[in-house]
């Protein structure tokens, strides 16, 4: 019986081994998550990873936590009942484009609202993996997919400016091909209290020739020094720059670690009832720890 918490990030490995194509730059978050739960010290045992389906969502499988491998697109409300049932657990939900803005898309405003007490990771390749590369929400304008052989007819949608717009309190993006500041800013993700969101551009080698390690090198740029995370109207301008300039930011965009959660809504409600008598109750405000 181990203690569950681990120095090194290798340990945090399950014995499952990885199935995604050589290249994909899942690994990339699969080893930078792993090194922030080592920097972060989490036990094991008080963690459960939650996911929807796709490539990406095969995540909980590689990593020693509890895990929860849902339908497509429901990682979120999964996620948020996980947290609600049992508030000390550390919860962190995974997902791909296709699963988190389209089947899944009427959860993500309504989980940003609410300011769950979860950190959501989406592992962006702008394509459908898992199902052989069909158009996704994010797949560029004009990109020929298994979907759209003539290239896609749609904009894409920006991931940031959306969960900025509906009230995330954490937004971060980060890229596979740059693993260090990807540790930091998951560390960053989990450790913030309220609604975590962090993007991970994650390239697809295998369906998506367009998006690859090469073009988001050239068109990624950390944000600046300067950039002041708590202007939510800066920050929704900074994620718009990729659609106006063409420029990628990675970084913290904007962070409010002051906005009651859901939990401290739901108690401050309770409290101002009078108190609760229900002993399930009792339990969920005692395991709370603000
Ligand atoms: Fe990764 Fe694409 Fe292969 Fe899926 S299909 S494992 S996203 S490279
Ligand atoms: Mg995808």
């Amino acid at each position: 019986m181990t203690t569950g918490v681990y120095e090194k990030g290798k340990q945090y490995k399950s014995e499952v081994p990885p199935t995604w194509c050589a290249g994909c730059g899942d690994f990339g978050l699969l080893n930078a998550f792993m090194n922030s739960l080592a920097d972060q010290e989490i036990n094991v045992n008080n963690t459960a990873l939650i996911s929807g389906i796709g490539c990406s969502s095969r995540f909980p499988f590689f990593i020693k936590t509890y895990g929860f491998h849902g339908v497509h697109g429901r990682a979120l409300p999964i996620a948020t009942g996980v947290k609600l049932a049992n508030p000390k657990l550390e919860v962190v939900a995974f997902g791909g484009d296709g699963d988190g803005f389209a089947i899944g898309g009427g959860h993500v405003p309504h989980t940003c609202r609410r300011n769950m007490d979860l950190t959501y990771i989406l592992m962006d390749n702008s394509i459908y993996g898992l199902t052989k590369g069909q158009m996704s929400p994010t797949t560029s304008m004009g990109m020929a997919t298994n979907t759209t052989p003539y290239g896609a007819p749609d904009n894409p949608m920006n991931p940031l400016a959306y969960v900025l717009t509906y009230g995330a309190t954490f937004v971060a993006q980060a890229f596979s091909g740059n693993p260090k500041q990807m540790r930091q800013l998951i560390t960053k993700a989990m450790q913030h209290r309220g609604f975590s969101y962090l993007n991970v551009i994650s390239p697809c080698p295998t369906f998506n020739k367009k998006d690859t390690f090469d073009h988001y090198k050239d068109h990624t740029e950390e944000l600046p020094a300067d950039h002041d995370t708590s202007d939510k109207f800066g920050a929704i301008k900074k994620a718009l720059e990729r659609e106006e300039h063409g420029i990628i930011h990675t970084g913290v965009f904007y962070e409010d670690a002051e906005k009651p959660t859901y939990l401290d809504k739901v108690l401050e409600t309770r409290a101002a009832a009078g108190g609760c008598e229900n002993p399930d109750m009792a339990k969920i405000i005692n395991a709370y720890k603000p």
